[in-house]
């Protein structure tokens, strides 16, 4: 089963997140704090102390990694 966290609406730009991320995965964007999905190992410390509540956590339970050849 794969974790994901992402940031939604509502991030104010305090980057709380981007210095506490042990894996340097957060950056900062335009539209506010962006998590590089291949660097986050899903520890969640982000997701407990970004104090606006704008990042979320998915799981994903099943992905479909590429579909059979028709040809
Ligand atoms: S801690 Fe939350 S509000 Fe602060 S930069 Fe990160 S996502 Fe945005
Ligand atoms: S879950 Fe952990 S590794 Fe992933 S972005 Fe948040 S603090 Fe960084």
């Amino acid at each position: 089963m794969q974790k994901k966290y992402q940031v939604d609406r509502g991030c104010t730009f305090c980057a709380t997140c981007m210095y506490e991320c042990p894996a340097e995965a957060i950056s900062m964007g335009t539209g506010g704090a962006v998590i590089d999905t291949q660097k986050c190992t899903g520890c969640g410390i982000c997701y407990a102390n970004c104090a606006s509540e704008a990042i979320s956590f998915v799981e994903i339970k099943s992905t479909v990694e590429a579909r059979p050849s028709t040809k």
